[in-house]
């Protein structure tokens, strides 16, 4: 049988869902199998991501173009992949790595390395007929993750500065999809109405989909979210989640967060995380200090009322993950397979992490293309919630779509993030 052959790999540029280029390979088999998928990319980027190759010339799409990493794959990667198996993805994967030949894949680019170790995955499932999470293991999922869904973004917005990057709801007590959707989608829908009743002003789109903060204070910000899920009587059954994208605020030379307007020490920060910790019931707090803060980490661990997940901290890295659970940084990884460069390596990090118990959220990325695999590879691998950005963007209405189609189909309830022994926290009572 040489169905699975690689006959044809092929990448174009095209557009990621916020307007931006992106790398897109197509594989094709020779028993006439197929797979197609884009590497989409961050905006707030982990340092230690896999490098994303782009043009950089300011007068051709303002210098983000991808033309040199869409040429790497059909002039480099494409002939030394032809005639190898798509159903071997970690073979295809070891190749593009001695292929590159660099650790953060900065010779062809780790863009242009995704898209090919995507689309040779979505091609392996398509020679079985399958689905790609049917393709990628035997074990049908016991549940489906949750959804932890971005509502109000940070960033500046009509004068406001608000500095936390993501505040999210995640629903929990349920193992309804379409129950968690549909609360998710009321209060993401009633907090416009609210903020203008609050606060006399329209509310703006914010930077990442969601609604913009309409204020710099957190606690305000997290005062109207309960009010919100107050009003629509979904307080038992919704927790919230906190991306502060710390390094996004991080002065590298000052050595300290340049928070609300003053410059702050670490022990500051967490001062103010601690106590929104203990005012809120969160499920987590993600990249609560900069980077390549590991012992920073680890003392917000010790104090915070919540689990202190990793993202541009660990950037979907087994290194960075040992080196995390090691000292005791993180209890859960963010996971953004494109952050490691190829399925195989993304993988490995995840479940190694998930083997130390740690909660292992799949995630979109701000420039998402509708065929992103982690919400697939996150489902076969019973990974814990999803980041599935705001309920209106493209990419982000395609995770939530395959939630709700995926629990029609297979009838695999969502996970009650509240059973799992590392949300015990939830479950005390004072907030
Ligand atoms: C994030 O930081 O979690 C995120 C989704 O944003 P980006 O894709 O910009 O990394
Ligand atoms: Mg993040």
């Amino acid at each position: 049988m040489c169905g699975g052959k690689i006959k044809s790999i092929h990448a174009r540029q095209v557009l990621d869902c916020n307007g931006r280029p992106v790398v897109e390979a197509e594989i094709v088999t020779q028993g006439g199998a197929a797979g197609c998928a884009g590497a989409s990319t961050g905006t707030s980027v982990g340092s230690g991501e896999a490098f994303v190759l782009r043009d950089g010339d300011p007068g051709f799409y303002s210098g983000l173009s991808v033309c040199k990493a869409v040429r790497n794959v059909n002039e480099i990667i494409a002939p030394a992949l032809i005639g190898m198996d798509v159903e071997k993805q970690e073979e295809i994967d070891d190749k593009l790595i001695e292929l590159d030949g660099t650790k953060r894949k900065t010779r062809l680019g780790g863009n242009a390395i995704f898209a090919v170790s995507a689309a040779a995955a979505y091609a392996a499932a398509d020679l079985k007929n399958m689905q790609l999470y049917e393709s990628m293991t035997k074990k049908r999922p016991r549940y489906l993750f949750a959804p932890a869904s971005n509502v109000i973004n940070g960033g500046r917005c009509g004068g406001i500065k608000q500095d936390f990057q993501e505040f999210m709801i995640v629903p929990k007590g349920i193992t309804s999809v379409k129950e968690a959707i549909r609360m998710v989608v009321e209060i993401f829908m009633y907090l416009p109405e609210l903020i203008a009743k609050e606060t006399g002003r329209e509310v703006d789109l914010g930077s990442y989909s969601g609604h913009a903060a309409p204020d710099e204070d957190p606690f305000a910000v997290m005062d109207l979210l309960e009010r919100a899920v107050g009003k629509l009587g979904y307080k038992k059954n919704i927790c919230y989640a906190l991306d502060c994208a710390a390094t996004g605020y991080y002065d590298v030379q000052e050595k300290a967060y340049r928070y609300r307007g003053k410059l702050r020490g670490r022990e500051e920060m967490i001062a103010v995380l601690k106590k929104l910790s203990m005012s809120y019931p969160f499920a987590f707090m993600e990249d609560v200090l900069e980077e390549n803060d590991f012992e920073g980490f680890a003392a917000a661990r010790k104090q915070l009322n919540t689990v202190v997940v990793g993202d541009d901290l660990l950037c979907t890295d087994k290194e960075r993950i040992q080196k995390a659970v090691k000292i005791g940084a993180a209890d859960g990884v963010i996971f953004k397979p494109n952050q490691a460069g190829t399925v195989t390596e993304a993988l490995e990090a995840a479940r190694y992490a998930k083997e130390q118990g740690m909660l292992v959220i799949p995630s979109g990325r701000a420039g998402g293309v509708l065929d992103d695999p982690e919400k697939e590879i996150g489902f076969a691998y019973e990974f814990h919630m999803f980041k599935t950005g705001a309920p209106r963007e493209g990419s982000r209405t395609a995770d939530i779509n395959f939630m709700l189609r995926t629990e029609e189909k297979t009838g695999i309830p969502m996970l009650d993030i509240e059973k799992l022994p590392i949300m015990a926290h939830l479950g005390e009572a004072g907030y």
